[in-house]
Order: C-alpha cells, then structure tokens, then sequence
C-alpha cells in the first residue's frame, strides 16, 4: 500500500552514462558544494537550532514499494535536532564501497539532500540500497517498531568514534532495574537492563482495554504476582516459591520512545490489531505517573521526567497489509506536520488526535510509535553509563 510513485520522478540520474565510481563521486562533491553553500547562509541560525529545521518547508520521502515504515522513521530521526547534531559529526568512510554501505553517511547524504534540494520531496534509494546490504530488504512490509531497532543497532554500529555511539545512546537509552523477591523469605534479584524502546501493553492480564496512556505506563510498573505455574526457584529457600516481579525506572533519555502493544499475537496462527481509542497527552511528567517505589532515581534525575510529544509514527490497516505514516512537531516552528511518504502537510493537535484509535475502526489510523522529547534536557545524562 501507499503511494509508489518515486523512482521516476525522484530520479536525478546524469544522462550521460558515467561509471558507478564518478557518479557517486560527483553526487558527493554536489553534496559537498551545496552543504557549504547553506551553512554560510545559516551560519547564525545553526548555532542555535542545528541544521535539520532550517528548510522552509518539510521534505517529503518517495515510497520505492513498502517503504512507508521506512520513510516514517527517517523523518522522527531526521526531524530530530539532538539526533542530526550527532549524525552531522560523523566520519566520512575513507572508500567509496564503505561510504556506499555506511548507513549513518548515507542518512546524513539524505539529510543534506532534503535540505538542500528545492524538491518538495526526494527519493531514498542511496539509503535504501545500502540497507539492502544490511538485509533491510525493499518491498518487504516491516514493523515499525522492529526497524526502529534495526536501524538504530546499525547506526550505532557504524558510528566510528566512541563519543558519538555514547552520546546516541545517552539520547535514545532507557534504564531499568528489574526486581525479584522471595515472599517466603527476604531473597532479592536486582538487574539492571537498558531499553531503546518502552513496550507498553494496551491490555491488563485479564484482556481488559487500559483507558489511557498513563494508565497503560502503571501498568507496565505494576509489579507481578508470580504464583501457580510461574513460580520461581529461590536459592535461599531452596525450593519453588511465590515471587513478586517489579520494574523500577532508573534513567529516561532525551528523546523516550513508547512503544504501543497493537499487535496480539497470542496463537502463532491468529494476529490481529487492538484498534481501541488510547488517549496519550502532549505532556507527559514521569513523576506523576509512578510511585515513588516505582522510581530508582536521584532527584535530579526526576527533575528532568517532564516530557513534551514530538512525533507519532502511526499504522494504518491490518496486522498483515497497511501503511505507516508520521506525524512529526518541528522543533523550531512548534507546528505539527503530517509525513505520509512524499505528501507532506501541517497538520493541526486535533488531527494527530485522530490517531488515538476507534474501536471498530481497524481500518483507521492507529498511534503504534510515541517519541516524547525532555522539556528541559539534561547535561550529561547520568544514568546510562552506570546501566551499560
Ligand atoms: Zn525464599
């Protein structure tokens, strides 16, 4: 599904039939000559905002066939100024192989070339192809959820120098500590974990539809009674007992990404998509939503819980066939736009509303990925060296 209108249109390949090795070169130094046309018209502005809202207009993405999760996702990067900032301090790999195969110079080369073009859309095929060497396959239907992850793994896989893989994982990292306790005796599990992305259930254990976005986060928190079957071995007891499992949060990053259990998929041969109406705020303040027992952090660090929305990547359509699209605030411009592959509009609160959901509306758009950006970022972040 979605519009598959790109390869031709989007195209800006010479006529000329040059080798693959001087197209990409010349493609390059275009880049290069147009980047720094730009920074010396922005020079001042930069310093402030960072480059990526500095176009007139948002930039569209060409669909090259299922691209729409694809696309989505690059927009909530790329929209992002804490996450272009980093990209822009890449190293440029030396050959043109790596460069063609190197994911963070092939979304930076996207950046630029959405910035810098008077194109009210550009076509990813560079980055798409070179995904392809990394088995992200066109024309397959991804979950958005599970490409958000790919993609990230592969950034920070491919980002060389070791400030830029820690200052990415500062921005995204969520950290946790797990609890298991013994209720025959005082046994205790601690472990802490790290998380690019909070899986919240829409649904209680009894298959009850969770009101709201807060709800769905304390409930998340909410500790566990594992008793009957689910038991657990206590060392100290020496014996099978009842435990209580509990989650308690330690650190949130700079931008926090929830991730909305829609898809059920409790027996292998039947998945389908929980369409409910799942309210979610525009802010969002971490220390109203847990307990005090909930929490593992310093004050300072609670501080720093107070969340503005910033994207919505939403899914239409069924479990097996639809499309994604995002809805995506500008940072600079405070304005909503709605990135539905090369179409792109500004949008208004109430429309990114409509992705709440509907019962009874499978059909209908459907909020699957909340990116919440911090209020007032915190320098450095403490938590996540101590979790990694
Ligand atoms: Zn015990």
């Amino acid at each position: 599904m979605g519009q598959r209108s790109g390869r031709q249109e989007g195209s800006k390949k010479p006529e000329v039939a040059l080798s693959e090795t001087m197209e990409a070169e010349i493609e390059v130094q275009n880049n290069k000559e147009e980047i720094e046309e730009v920074k010396a018209k922005n020079q001042e502005l930069r310093s402030v905002f960072g480059m990526a809202d500095l176009k007139n207009e948002a930039v569209g993405l060409y669909n090259l066939g299922q691209t729409c999760c694809l696309n989505s996702l690059l927009q909530v990067f790329l929209m992002n100024i804490h996450f272009t900032r980093i990209l822009r301090r890449i190293t440029v790999p030396s050959s043109l192989a790596r460069r063609t195969s190197n994911v963070p110079y092939q979304m930076l080369l996207l950046l630029e070339k959405m910035q810098c073009g008077k194109c009210k859309a550009v076509c990813p095929e560079d980055l798409a192809y070179c995904l392809s060497k990394h088995r992200v396959e066109l024309f397959v239907q991804y979950d958005a959820a599970q490409l958000f992850l790919t993609l990230w793994n592969l950034l920070k896989k491919q980002m060389k120098k070791p400030e830029l893989v820690e200052e990415l994982s500062d921005l995204y990292t969520i950290c946790i500590q797990e609890h298991l306790a013994c209720q025959k005796c005082s046994f205790e599990i601690k472990s802490n974990s790290t998380m690019l992305t909070l899986p919240v259930p829409v649904l209680d254990a009894n298959s009850h539809k969770l009101r709201n976005l807060v709800d769905c986060l304390r409930y998340f928190f909410h500790p566990e009674e594992l008793t009957g079957q689910n038991k657990c071995f206590c060392q100290q007891c020496g014996m099978k007992t009842p435990f209580v499992q509990s989650m308690k949060l330690v650190h949130l990053p700079q931008t926090l990404t929830l991730h909305l259990k829609r898809f059920c998929f409790e027996r292998s041969s039947h998945s389908h998509k929980l369409s409910h109406s799942l309210p979610f705020p525009q802010e969002l303040d971490f220390r109203e939503v847990l307990t005090e027992n909930q929490c593992q952090a310093d004050d300072s660090e609670k501080a720093a819980w107070q969340y503005e929305l910033f994207a919505v990547v939403a899914h239409s359509g069924s479990t097996s066939f639809g499309h994604y699209c995002a809805y995506i605030r500008s940072l600079t411009e405070c304005k909503w736009y709605c990135f539905n592959d090369s179409h792109v509009c500004q949008v208004s609160w109430d429309d990114v509303k409509c992705t709440y959901g509907r019962s009874n509306l499978n059909w209908r758009e459907t909020a699957y990925l909340l990116f919440y950006m911090k209020k007032h970022p915190q320098q450095p972040c403490p938590g996540v060296s101590e979790c990694l």
